[in-house]
């Protein structure tokens, strides 16, 4: 597998377009919210039956960008929200604690003014006491652990990968009242449809609004799809018995997160538009590049990779000042 790192020197060399819009797409600077996503790196250690972005094995190149970078972009972004208190969500594609330098951008990231919480998304694989100790220390505030199951033949079945769970509630007891542990299973239908000894395991070590984030399973175009999602209304209707059976909150709103509406990031361009860039990296996929125009990045669909090259690009995506398109 291909592995690029992008660092200060790719950075000098001119690189930055890309860091532009890895910072981009990782904070969520588009979103009007005070929850900023970053990104810093692809790849996972789990091949997820169900996984919606087909990490893990695969033949994509994989990123790890620099913290420096990310950080000084962050302090930028956050510099524009109205919040005094911004949380940082760490949800790569794919697994945080392979990010070499996670520690380090934790504590930097937590030295920027406003920024209030720091959480990390993580399928708990890699979690040692000792890594637990180091993540509080450098000033994380919660880890949204996907886990799926509290059966180890059926974690397996979907994760890919063999886990002790009793090692894994050990850890938990190790860290719950110094961070916040909160269990995100996905309810994936046929696969792990008994999910309520999950609800029992955590009302088990947590009290509040927010005890567990059940996901529903969804059909992703570039995913793994095992098997067909549910509606929304099933699956709400499902979480509403639950609600009743164990007593407890499942449908959780932003509101619970203290996630609020803030300002949003200009957009240098709209879908539809076309516009003039120059490719910079390989995509994640074959036959997909990166490109640059007006300090952002843009993923370039059915496009051979050629650096330098000039290119006029048709956007068929601005969301949350994330940027696609293809040869216009
Ligand atoms: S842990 Fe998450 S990112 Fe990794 S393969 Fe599983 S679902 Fe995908």
């Amino acid at each position: 597998m291909n592995k690029y790192r992008i660092d200060r020197q790719e950075l000098i060399s001119g690189w930055d377009g890309f860091l532009k819009r890895k910072v981009h797409l990782i904070a969520c600077g588009g979103t009007a919210l005070t929850l900023l996503e970053i990104k810093p790196s692809t790849g996972c250690n789990l091949s997820c039956v169900f996984c919606s972005v087909s990490e893990g094995i695969n033949d994509k190149i994989d990123y790890l960008v620099e913290p420096d970078y990310l950080v000084s972009e962050i302090a930028e972004l956050v510099k524009l929200k109205k919040s005094k208190s911004i949380e940082i969500n760490i949800g790569p594609q794919g697994e945080p604690l392979l990010y070499p330098d996670l520690c380090y951008l934790i504590e930097e990231l937590k030295k920027i003014p406003k920024i209030d919480i720091i959480s990390m998304n993580s399928n708990g694989r890699l979690l040692t006491k000792e890594l637990i100790d180091k993540l509080i220390e450098a000033g994380l505030d919660r880890i949204n652990v996907s886990f799926h199951s509290m059966n180890e033949e059926t974690q397996k079945k979907v994760s890919g990968s063999a886990m002790s769970i009793s090692n894994f509630k050990e850890l938990v007891v190790y860290a719950k009242d110094r961070i916040e542990i909160f269990l995100a299973p996905v309810y994936i239908p046929k696969l792990n449809e008994n999910i309520e000894p999950l609800i029992e395991f955590a009302k088990s070590y947590k009290t509040g609004n927010r005890i567990i984030g059940i996901q529903n399973f969804l059909n992703y175009k570039g995913g793994r799809n095992p098997v067909k999602q549910i509606s929304f209304d099933d699956f709400y209707e499902m979480l509403a018995k639950l609600e009743k059976k164990h007593n407890i909150k499942l449908k959780l709103n932003p509101e619970d997160y203290n996630i609020v509406e803030d300002k949003v990031l200009t957009k240098p361009f709209k879908k539809n538009q076309t516009v003039d860039a120059v490719i910079k990296l390989p995509g994640r996929r074959n036959n997909e590049v990166i490109a640059e125009a007006k300090n952002r990045s843009i993923t370039v669909y059915d496009c051979k990779f050629e650096a330098g090259k000039e290119i006029r690009v048709k956007l068929t995506r601005d969301k949350h000042n994330i940027f696609s398109g293809s040869r216009g």
